[in-house]
């Protein structure tokens, strides 16, 4: 039987293995960090897409019990005016597999844990450092505390800063920063500017600002704020203070409630780099391949990280099930996946470009985005939302 190491502990890695699992293959999760990643403090949305993509191993269920539904979406500009607002895509699905909001912290949680309820072997503290193919074409892994594990192949699921996308091709291009820092704080000391299922979007001057209302009331937001790419830990070292006042100045001026939910968060408040990565040459070798963001990144924009790493990982799972030999399983992997992966990090580079900043681009969208929403918009998102995974 064959054999497989995940590397990283994420979301792409849980659901691999799981799906991987269902395959007939045995797979073991080898995860950087101590505890898994309970510092990951930003949420995220999960669209059906995603969702169904889990429903195919079983593992919706879990998802759904821990998260709220994103049902609808409204736009306003910094001025005030109300640009529109759309129903998400699936969230009229009676079955409750429409769009759901999480912190990504119980994504994680609730994927680990649900691995763990099916027996699979997930170890922390296991930095991935090299990895080298020996003999018969098995792979062995090296981690920073000195030990080692050998599999039939090898499975990069370790982000966006990936280790084995560097294995793979050393001229590996590396991922773009966006130019943004993404701020998300929580807050339950201010009157919610939107209704429990509704994302409310504010194109402000200076920066873009979303938000959301969790069941109990807490309020949930992001911004986008601009700044230089840092240093993990002088990131880290920005305290929330500091981040509460840079982006309640940004929101400044603005006619929303944007600034005042800042102002009315206490240290709640965590930030992170926004990348892309738009192609990534090489996916796989003989014995190793990348998945998730690994392979491919997308601005948070179009909120598709997530589903797309899930997507992967069941696809991959499937080709490694009719493929004995790993290199053919990877070849069809890449090819069903590639196409669709890069057009949706497209996608979400337009948004991030369509949210940024300025006065022309505030103008066009003034005028342009109620047309747009009005004859359907986004709902031409269903390429995203609609696909399917048949196992
Ligand atoms: C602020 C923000 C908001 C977002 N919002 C959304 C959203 O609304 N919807 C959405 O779908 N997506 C969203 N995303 C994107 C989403 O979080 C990612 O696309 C998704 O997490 C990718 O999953 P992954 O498993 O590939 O990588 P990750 O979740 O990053 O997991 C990688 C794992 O590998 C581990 N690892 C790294 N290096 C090593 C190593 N050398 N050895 C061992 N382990 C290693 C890491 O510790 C981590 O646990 C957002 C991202 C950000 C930053």
């Amino acid at each position: 039987m064959t054999d497989a190491l995940i590397i990283g502990g994420g979301i792409a890695g849980a659901v691999t293995a799981m799906a991987l699992q269902k395959a007939g293959i045995d797979a073991e999760v080898f995860e950087a960090y101590a505890t898994g990643a309970d510092d990951v403090g930003a949420f995220l949305v999960v669209f059906t897409n995603g969702l169904e993509a889990l429903r195919v191993i079983g593992a919706h269920g879990p998802v759904v019990a821990n998260s709220f539904p994103a049902g609808r979406v409204e736009f306003v500009s910094g001025t005030g005016k109300r640009l529109g607002a759309r129903t998400l895509a699936g969230a009229a699905d009676a079955t409750a597999m429409g769009p759901r909001t999480l912190t990504r912290a119980t994504l994680y949680r609730v994927l680990h844990d649900e691995a763990r309820r099916r027996g699979i072997p997930v170890r922390h503290g296991k930095r991935l450092v090299a990895a080298e193919t020996v003999g018969d074409r098995r792979v062995v892994a090296s981690f920073s505390d000195g030990s080692r594990a050998e599999g039939d192949l090898l499975i990069g699921a370790d982000g966006i800063h990936s280790v084995v996308r560097k294995l793979i091709d050393p001229a590996a291009p590396r991922p773009h920063y966006t130019g943004q820092n993404t701020v998300c704080g929580y807050t339950r000391d201010v009157e919610p500017p939107s209704a429990p299922d509704t994302y409310t979007m504010i194109y402000g001057r200076r920066a873009f600002f979303g938000c959301t209302t969790a069941p109990d009331g807490e309020v949930w937001w992001f911004a986008n704020a601009p700044g230089p790419e840092r240093s993990r830990r002088d990131l880290a070292a920005v305290t929330a203070d500091q981040w509460r006042q840079r982006v309640a100045a940004l929101l400044d001026g603005d006619r929303t409630p944007a600034a005042a939910v800042v102002r009315a968060t206490g240290e709640h408040i965590v930030a992170s780099h926004a990348y892309d990565l738009a192609v990534t040459p090489r996916w796989y070798s003989d014995t190793m391949v990348i998945i998730g963001d690994a392979a491919h990144a997308a601005a948070p924009n179009a909120a598709q990280g997530a589903s797309m790493a899930i997507e992967d990982a069941i696809v991959l799972a499937k080709c490694l099930r009719d493929q004995h030999e790993p290199r053919r399983a990877f070849h069809t992997y890449e090819e069903l996946r590639r196409a669709r992966v890069e057009r949706a990090v497209a996608h979400s580079a337009r948004m991030a470009r369509r949210s940024a900043p300025g006065t022309m681009r505030r103008l066009v969208r003034d005028v342009l985005l109620p047309r747009s929403i009005e004859h359907g918009g986004d709902g031409a998102d269903a390429w995203l939302t609609g696909y399917r995974i048949e196992w």
